[in-house]
């Protein structure tokens, strides 16, 4: 660990001669941190009330950086950045107590009242309200949120597209999957899409409804969400640390001890909102799901992906009909026949399968039936499309028998592409003009109305968009989102048993659960 411009290192601060602890102005800061990262200071602190600690991770470049109002009390202070980019923000900690990355220094522990572990939308969400309670009831705490990410919020800024579906104008527990509707249900309650629409005004991000119910912000940039979310966490007096990977979690009489890839860190609590498995490259890669199980808590069976494109075998005609996009309902049946799910809506044939908004949302039940069944005598579920959504069976076969000697790719042109009809006469046998015999009809109503689909897999987590599995909410308080099992620990977001349909539900979910675990860690 080096500090920056030469600056003696002050013997008062926790005894650590590595640590710059230094009453400068505001061009000393500057100095400080030049060339390195960009400064971040509060204006409207009097320079010689600002304390600065810089550490380098060893590499050249700065790990943490922080400034109080009181040093003394050691409670950070809300900053503003300089920067209007959250990953140029400098990592912000007040952590005088990290090793550094190499943990060839051994310096004291750091300590925190609320430790936030994963600062993706759930963690900054619980960052925001935590910093809000600790000032509305007078509580000076200090609070870290530490990611494993180089740049925060890596998932905020793809999502939607690069516009980010922030929240659906309607939200129910029917929108998600995973533990049982009520506990959904309580959890969702307690913070709205209405709160949703509100806090965003409120940070500065007024959104917008469209169509088909989804709301973004009206800049259509996922930017402002991420900056308005950073900027609430931060304003709250939270310290983000990052890139700092939490690698383990114990618990003992004074607390938790977290063991990051930045040094050792202990907290009074912990939010861990590390998410689920999905997009792994932005660091949620399912490590949460061990911190959360050396804890004591348990994971549902299956963890599978959600939100993912399903995967056709090489070859299959589907695979031919690459580029076609229609409206579809997929269904899931047991093999008694009875319907488990459907999900109705865009559907897109691909080189690899399916993919699009109804298959999509289908893909988790049909993997969480898949793995279930695996190993036990039970037949699978299987999955079948529907080419004409809201026609029923009879109704297309009446469509067929119309008289006037229109041949099927005549009659179908009305409600399907071309490409389509003819593949499903040749699977049927049935000829595209001409009469149509009765044989061949019905096959045909059948293919229209439920081609059974033959799909081997998913494109795996790597390009899925949730998670499906994960803490299961029975072992959560759902008041406070506090374990049953590990007082102090809370949990918020994906990483809990809880997955939503594409439209914004999931980030629904991890405002409303990460307002709540926010709230009540700094009660
Ligand atoms: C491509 C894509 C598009 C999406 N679009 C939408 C959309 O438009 N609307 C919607 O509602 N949902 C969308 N989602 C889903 C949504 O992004 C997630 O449900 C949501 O981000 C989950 O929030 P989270 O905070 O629980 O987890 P994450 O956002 O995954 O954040 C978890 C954070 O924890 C950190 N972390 C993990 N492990 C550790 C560790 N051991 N130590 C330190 N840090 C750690 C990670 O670096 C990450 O920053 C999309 C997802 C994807 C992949």
């Amino acid at each position: 660990m080096e500090f920056f411009g030469g600056l003696p290192a002050s013997p008062s601060l926790r005894g650590s001669p590595r640590i710059a602890d230094l009453e400068v102005d505001q061009r000393d800061i500057r100095r400080l941190l030049n060339d390195t990262t960009r400064t971040a200071t509060r204006p409207e602190i009097p320079p010689m009330r600002q304390t600065v600690m810089a550490f380098s991770s060893g590499k050249g470049r700065v790990l943490l950086v922080h400034a109080f109002s009181d040093p003394d009390s050691m409670v950070p202070t809300p900053m503003t950045s300089e920067t209007d980019t959250p990953q140029a923000q400098p990592a912000l900690g007040d952590a005088p107590s990290f090793s550094d990355a190499e943990g060839s220094h051994h310096v004291p522990v750091r300590q925190a009242d609320v430790a936030i572990v994963g600062a993706g939308a759930a963690g900054l969400f619980a960052a925001a309200w935590a910093g809000r309670t600790a000032r509305e009831r007078g509580r000076p705490l200090s609070i870290l949120a530490v990611d494993g990410a180089r740049k925060l919020g890596a998932k905020i800024l793809v999502a939607g597209g690069g516009r980010c579906n922030v929240t659906h104008w309607r939200v129910a527990e029917a929108d998600f999957a995973g533990s049982t509707p009520p506990a959904i249900r309580k959890v969702l309650a307690r913070f709205t899409a209405d709160d949703t629409v509100a806090f965003f005004k409120a940070a500065g991000v007024e959104l917008k409804r469209e169509d088909t119910g989804k709301l973004f912000p009206v800049t259509d940039s996922a930017r402002t969400v991420l900056d308005a979310l950073v900027r609430e966490a931060t304003r709250g007096g939270t310290s983000l640390v990052h890139p700092a990977r939490v690698e383990a979690i114990t618990r003992d009489t004074a607390g938790f001890r977290i063991t990051t890839s930045a040094g050792l860190l202990r907290a009074g609590r912990v939010i861990l909102c590390t998410g689920g498995k999905s997009l792994p490259k932005s660091g949620s890669d399912g490590g949460g799901h061990l911190l959360a199980t050396a804890l004591g808590h348990s994971l549902t069976a299956p963890i599978v992906p959600a939100l993912v494109p399903l995967v056709v075998p090489s070859g299959h005609w589907i695979t031919a009909l690459s580029g076609l996009t229609l409206p579809a309902e997929l269904v899931l049946s047991a093999a008694t026949g009875k319907r488990i799910k459907a999900c109705t809506g865009s559907t897109l044939c691909t080189h690899f399968g399916l993919s699009g908004p109804a298959v999509l949302d289908i893909s988790r039940h049909w993997l969480v039936a898949r793995d279930q069944a695996a190993g036990t005598a039970s037949p699978p579920a299987r999955l079948s499309i529907n080419w004409l959504p809201g026609i029923p069976p009879d109704a297309v076969d009446a469509l067929l028998l119309a008289p006037g000697g229109r041949g099927t790719l005549s009659i179908l042109r009305d409600h399907l592409p071309d490409r389509l009809t003819r593949q499903l006469c040749e699977l049927a046998g049935a000829p595209t003009s001409g009469d149509l015999p009765r044989e061949p009809r019905k096959r045909l109503v059948h293919l229209l109305t439920a081609t059974p689909l033959d799909i081997t897999g998913d494109r795996g987590f790597t390009l899925a968009e949730a998670t499906a599995g994960g803490v299961p909410l029975s072992e959560v308080r759902l008041d406070t989102m506090e374990s049953r099992i590990c007082p102090g620990l809370h949990f918020a977001g994906e990483v809990l048993d809880v997955d939503g349909r594409i439209g914004g539900f999931n980030f629904q979910w991890a405002w409303a659960s990460g307002f709540l675990a926010g709230t009540a860690a700094a009660s």
